[in-house]
């Protein structure tokens, strides 16, 4: 029998000495200033028992958190019409690179990157709804209202110079169906959604249970949560994907505000946040502490 509270207790007093050793995302204004030396990490098995330990209840930033549930909409929207617009091959480059959507000629690679996930709220927006993507987030919370910082937001759009220029070079592809300052509107409200790593847990749930939420409502059909959580496994954490496969072993998303979420079908979600960064833009003591977790508890998915 597995003691979760245990090892994530022994996983946070692990990975104190990686909290300084990260640097926060600071090219969106707001998150340059989060203490970099927080820590939480939290568990939610499908029986609904939850376990956590550090500051699990504090709500963050979750930025490309947020793809996981964008992608899950779209797919539920579109079905396999959607891949004619974004492919689903893990990217290699930094999430942001405009030189690989201009070689893969406006077609994403993926939509995990930010010029799919562009394409994927592009695909959203056509539904006509206000805030098409915080609204399936809050399904996925059987309908608690979501939250999000409006001065992350508003920083973001004045400062998002690099998402203008991929919403452009895609509607110069023909790959945009709204305008592109929509698009960059509704991409940058639904990153600054926030929530602690309890709740992403919860939001994430129907990632484990092929796609019913906490409450039993199912929001994505099973053989879509099947596709999902490969298209995470694969390209989730950008060109650290082959990384974090073999340290970690289970399908994951990151979000440059330090948050990273994981999944083992018919077993867990598993969420973690520490606002130092690695590199490649992944939380570098979240990452730690996912390998220590899947290596404690032997959960992984090979
Ligand atoms: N909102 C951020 C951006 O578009 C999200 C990036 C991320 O978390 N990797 O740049």
């Amino acid at each position: 029998m597995v003691d979760y509270a245990d090892i994530l207790e022994s996983i946070r007093q692990e990975v104190q000495p990686l909290l300084t050793q990260g640097k926060v995302a600071d090219y969106i204004p707001p998150l340059a200033e989060v203490d970099p030396s927080q820590f939480a990490m939290a568990v939610r098995l499908v029986d609904g028992s939850e376990y956590s330990a550090g500051a699990a209840d504090h709500a963050f930033s979750i930025q490309s958190v947020s793809k996981v549930f964008r992608l899950a909409q779209a797919m539920d929207i579109h079905g396999d019409d959607l891949w004619k617009r974004v492919g689903r091959e893990a990217s290699g480059t930094a999430f942001n690179s405009l030189l690989q959507l201009e070689a893969d000629n406006g077609k994403p690679r993926n939509p995990m990157i930010s010029s799919g996930a562009l394409v994927v709220m592009d695909a959203i927006l056509e539904r006509g709804l206000a805030d098409p993507g915080i609204v399936f987030i809050a399904r996925c919370l059987d309908d608690e209202a979501v939250p999000f910082d409006a001065g992350v937001a508003d920083a973001e759009l004045a400062t998002t110079h690099r998402n203008r220029a991929l919403a452009h070079l895609l509607k110069a592809y023909g790959n945009l169906n709204n305008d592109p300052e929509a698009v960059i509107a509704a991409h940058t409200r639904e990153s600054a959604v926030t929530l602690s790593c309890v709740e992403l847990c919860r939001a994430a749930t129907f990632l484990a249970t092929r796609g019913e939420t906490a409450g039993g409502q199912r929001v994505l059909a099973t053989r879509q949560v099947k596709r999902l959580n490969a298209v995470m496994l694969t390209c989730g954490v950008y060109d650290e994907a082959g990384d974090y496969a073999y340290r970690v072993g289970l399908p994951a998303k990151s979000g440059v505000g330090g948050g990273v979420i994981a999944v083992m079908p018919g077993l867990l979600t598993v969420a973690v946040w520490s606002p130092g960064l690695n590199p490649r833009g992944n939380s570098l003591a979240g990452t730690k502490a996912l390998e220590l977790f899947t290596t404690m508890t032997g959960v992984s998915v090979f």
